[in-house]
């Protein structure tokens, strides 16, 4: 029997890797507060928001992918806006 050796030296990505997404708090509350209807404040999830620790990630995953719709990082899609360039607004 060959005794089997690992040679593969390329970096791997653990699958089972906490992802910024385990620690959102929002996970734990009512998903439609962060989708608040138009003239709604969006303040009970603010506040969620701001007590969050991922709450940086959270915001540079929505604007790296231009999210138009919710409440990402303590921040509606039109304070987000205003975190783009002025093209892109
Ligand atoms: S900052 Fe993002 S992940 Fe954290 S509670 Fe708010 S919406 Fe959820």
């Amino acid at each position: 029997m060959s005794e089997m050796t690992d040679t593969d030296t390329r970096p791997r990505i653990a699958l089972d890797a906490p992802q910024w997404r385990d620690f959102a708090l929002c996970r734990v509350t009512d998903p439609e507060a962060f989708f608040p209807e138009t003239g709604e404040n969006g303040r009970p999830a603010k506040r969620v928001c701001s007590g969050c620790e991922v709450r940086d990630a959270c915001l540079a995953e929505a604007l790296a992918h231009d999210e138009r719709f919710g409440i990402w990082g303590g921040l509606t899609a039109a304070e987000r806006r205003k975190h783009y360039p002025k093209r892109h607004r």
